[in-house]
């Protein structure tokens, strides 16, 4: 077992027994890549939600909400192209029946790659010191250079093959690269196959009346049909944006990584409606936009990066997305798609309607071109969770787990303690709980140590903690406990709701966007 997977194992595990996420329906052995979140996953996810509307719906008066239905006329998906493309490699291994999408074992193997290229990195930097010139190096070493050239081959390879729907080359590209089965080790692969990855239900109550329906596989096909209707309702100007959370469901071939990969999840994403021709001018601001949203969250900047798309999808003329460092290495967290008009003109086609716009401007009517955020809040939620757990050994050899969740994001903000139960201790504390809970999730506490509940509040990611003493009778006085460097400071009660406000509310955390 490698380190790595023991960190994910100890996030999934922290996870469960501290109320965040539990496999779904667990009394009957649980469903596969499913899940639910807890009393403390759902408001760590409610507030990822929050971040991500108000930096995109009250922070630009030019982007409008949207809440559509998850059931759509079963045509939506024909025109959106879902029901001809939306397929994923699959390939079998003959012994041990494993199944994989076959991009992503490629797309692993290169990632091994790219994992030697960093080793040569991290060992020229410890050679060469402050001296080291990463880029100069990446461009000019003799065996980061054969290794990138590999990798860079294999992937146009693959890229090719997929948009030519050249499976027996996806397959070949597996023989030759030798790519075994991670369960078996063997190489007995079958032929590779698509596979579609929408779930189908019906919609009526006799068998002969009923329509085949669709679970929605993305949130964005209910912002372009009810297009002209915010357009005309809001009187909406290009450009203009509509945004939607909501969930999404995708019969995926593997689902393996906690919710990473699930078959239930939810998106937040946003289309852009723009005049033809301003795509690219609009796809660079949305990159660089979404990319500082996320840097504003202090998980560090080494964790992010853009991976544009060699193969793009049926929709795009330019896609990106933006990657994070997961605990299994670089993976997509968000992706950022320059749509054309792709939507809104099949969905002319086949509905029969009309949906230009009427350019007040240059007096003309024309078919809008789109760029497309779409994030998943689960993966934003793991991305948060995963770099937030952290295991310190204090100076007297104990160690503490902690979740540094960046604290305006913090399931609960503030915890209060009465030092002990008895002296009128608790009628304060629980008077300071009744003031701030109007504002902020307070957390109220008296059982134990007090040791052990600033312990349970770190494993929880309680940004604070508050404890009312015997001083707090005499001055009206209590002490802030900090949950990531342990320090303690005395404030009066009084000033206690401004600190609060000051480095907890999330209108501080945007203002920084
Ligand atoms: P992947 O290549 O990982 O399958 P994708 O390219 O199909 O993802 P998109 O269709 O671009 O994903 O969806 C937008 C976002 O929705 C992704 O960036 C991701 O955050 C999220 N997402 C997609 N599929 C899933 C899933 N099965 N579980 C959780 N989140 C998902």
């Amino acid at each position: 077992m490698t380190n790595q997977s023991d960190s994910f194992k100890k996030i999934i595990s922290h996870a469960k027994e501290y109320g965040f996420i539990f496999p779904s329906s667990e009394i009957y052995d649980g469903l596969s890549a499913v899940y639910d979140y807890g009393q403390n996953g759902v408001a760590l996810k409610n507030n990822i939600r929050e971040y991500w509307w108000r930096s995109m719906v009250q922070l630009n008066d030019n982007i409008v909400g949207l809440d559509s239905s998850i059931f759509m006329h079963p045509t939506t998906w024909k025109a959106s192209g879902h029901i001809d493309a939306f397929n994923d490699p699959l390939i079998d291994n003959k012994d041990s029946k494993k199944r994989y999408r076959a991009d992503i074992l490629i797309e692993d193997y290169v990632a091994k790659i790219e994992a030697k290229i960093n080793k040569e990195v991290s060992k020229a930097s410890k050679r060469f010191g402050d001296s080291f010139n990463k880029e100069q190096f990446l461009l000019t070493n003799p065996r980061v250079k054969v290794y990138q050239s590999k990798a860079d081959g294999i992937l146009k390879r693959m890229g090719k093959s997929l948009e030519n729907e050249d499976l027996a080359d996806v397959k070949a590209l597996i023989e030759d690269l030798e790519i075994a089965c991670p369960e078996s080790g063997s190489k007995n692969w079958t032929d590779v196959k698509q596979f579609n990855l929408m779930f189908a239900t019906k919609l009526g109550a006799s068998a002969d009346t009923a329509i085949d329906l669709f679970l929605r596989p993305e949130t964005a096909q209910g912002i372009f049909v009810n297009f002209l209707n915010v357009q005309k309702s809001g009187r909406m100007k290009l450009p203009f944006g509509i945004a939607q959370t909501g969930k999404a469901f995708r019969n995926e071939i593997v689902a393996r990584q906690f919710i990473f990969r699930m078959r239930e999840f939810e998106q937040m994403e946003m289309q852009f409606f723009i005049p033809p021709g301003t795509q690219k001018e609009w796809y660079e601001y949305w990159k660089e936009k979404r990319l500082k949203w996320h840097y504003n969250l202090g998980l560090g900047e080494g964790n992010y990066r853009y991976h544009d798309h060699e193969k793009l999808a049926h929709y795009a003329d330019a896609a990106t997305d933006i990657e994070f460092q997961f605990p299994f290495g670089f993976k997509e967290l968000e992706g950022i798609h320059s749509r054309t008009d792709f939507d809104l003109n099949n969905h002319e086609k086949f509905a029969g309607k009309k949906l230009q716009y009427f350019d007040p401007e240059k007096n003309e009517n024309y078919l809008p071109y789109v760029v497309e955020t779409s994030i998943g809040l689960d993966r934003m939620f793991l991305a948060v969770f995963s770099k937030a757990l952290t295991e310190e050994t204090l100076k007297d050899g104990s160690t503490r787990v902690l979740l540094k969740i960046p604290p305006e994001l913090a399931p609960t903000k503030l915890a209060i303690f009465p030092l002990v139960k008895k002296d009128g201790l608790p009628e304060i504390a629980k008077k300071i709980v009744t003031d701030l809970k109007w504002d902020f999730t307070i957390a109220y506490d008296e059982k134990d140590a007090i040791g052990r509940r600033y312990r349970r509040q770190d494993a929880l990611g309680t940004p604070y903690c508050v404890t009312v003493d015997h001083q707090t009778i005499e001055d009206e006085t209590i002490t802030i406990r900090h949950r990531d460097s342990m320090t303690q400071e005395r404030v009066a009660i009084k000033s206690l709701f401004k600190f609060v406000q000051s480095k907890l509310s999330l209108s501080e955390l945007l203002k920084k966007l």
